[in-house]
């Protein structure tokens, strides 16, 4: 990577590139899961988001799982939180089948208040929640700083194995 880049990317990011709070699911059983237990559907969601979070998970797959076993599956649904504060969320308890719902509305907020394109927003996010999966399937705790760590370093390229510490 070329030190013009990351200059540039570094001015334009500030250290917690973007915010995820408020993001504890409730723990569920793995493989039949249905967001609507616990969330009004986006029946609609912006198609370009769509295609984002689509390639993303393709790219997740092939450049993460093979880095991480345990994780078997990945599913998306669209919500619509009415709390704006939520961009994505990891279905706690759905660990190697893993769940994440995502808050189109509120991510295209969002990227208007932070310096981010919307490929590397969907992208931080999911890898962000990604971590927690991996969390959870290792039983350990749920670590905003190194799930922001993980998805920050996969920004840049990065896969860090964080899980090497827990096996
Ligand atoms: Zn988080």
């Amino acid at each position: 990577m070329k030190l013009s880049h990351i200059i540039s990317l570094a001015e334009s990011y500030p250290f917690k590139p973007f915010p995820l709070i408020r993001e504890a699911g409730d723990l569920r059983e793995n493989h039949d899961y249905d967001p609507s237990w616990d969330y009004e559907i986006d029946d609609n969601p912006d198609p370009e988001y769509v295609k984002l979070v689509n390639e993303t998970v393709g790219e997740i797959k092939s450049r993460i799982l093979p880095e991480f076993g345990d994780i078997k599956t990945i599913t998306t649904s669209y919500i619509l939180d009415n709390d704006d504060d939520t961009l994505a969320r990891y279905i706690n308890g759905t660990k190697s089948d893993a769940h994440f719902v995502i808050d189109v509305p509120n991510l295209k907020e969002a990227i208007k208040q932070y310096p981010v394109d919307p490929k590397t927003a969907v992208e931080s996010t999911l890898v962000h929640e990604l971590a927690h999966a991996i969390q959870d399937i290792l039983e350990a705790d749920m670590d905003e700083d190194e799930a922001e760590d993980f998805a920050f370093g996969y920004t840049y390229g990065k896969i860090d194995p964080f899980w090497e510490k827990y096996i």
